[in-house]
């Protein structure tokens, strides 16, 4: 009982802290639909949607958004120590500690996910675009990562499925 209620609320503050940070499960099913729509033509938003649900469910998904957003709010209040602070701050592209929290998402459906998340990371569309404006005065150094990985291992998942159907 105790175990199933922390998870819960584990999963409740993943899903309110990605809100938070601006990103709804639509922006994240449209990176789906983006990745999957070439080899599924009748892809349905729903399905992306569905996807992206189940991923969140996942305990490994929320800790890794958890951790990930948190560093991000401390990186934007400049609460972290030097010289992390500046490194998240300014999102030093030799760090990489953001790719690989990211990783363990990707991981939970399998290596195809690798894949996805190397080609969403690459032409960063739609909400992948937006996270990464530096204009905005919000740090985004993991969420970004996070966000892409999610949709690469929903995207994972519902290339399974499909091809356990045919
Ligand atoms: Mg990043």
């Amino acid at each position: 009982m105790k175990d199933k209620e922390s998870m819960d609320l584990l999963e409740k503050t993943a899903r309110n802290w990605l809100l938070e940070r601006g990103v709804t499960i639509e922006d994240i099913a449209d990176l789906v639909m983006f990745l999957q729509k070439k080899y599924h033509p009748d892809l349905e938003m729903k399905e992306c949607i569905h996807n992206v649900e189940r991923v969140l469910t996942k305990r490994e998904v929320q800790n890794a958004i958890l951790t990930g957003i948190q560093l991000d709010k401390l990186g934007e209040k400049k609460m972290l120590e030097e010289p992390l602070q500046a490194i998240i701050e300014v999102d030093e592209g030799l760090y990489g500690v953001d790719e690989i929290l990211a990783f363990s998402i990707v991981n939970v459906y399998g290596s195809i996910g690798f894949t996805n998340y190397g080609y969403i990371d690459k032409l960063k569309p739609g909400i992948l675009e937006r996270l990464n404006d530096k204009s905005t005065g919000m740090c985004h150094t993991f969420l970004d990562d996070i966000v892409g990985a999610i949709a690469a291992a929903a995207s994972s998942r519902l290339a399974h499925r499909a091809k356990h159907q045919d």
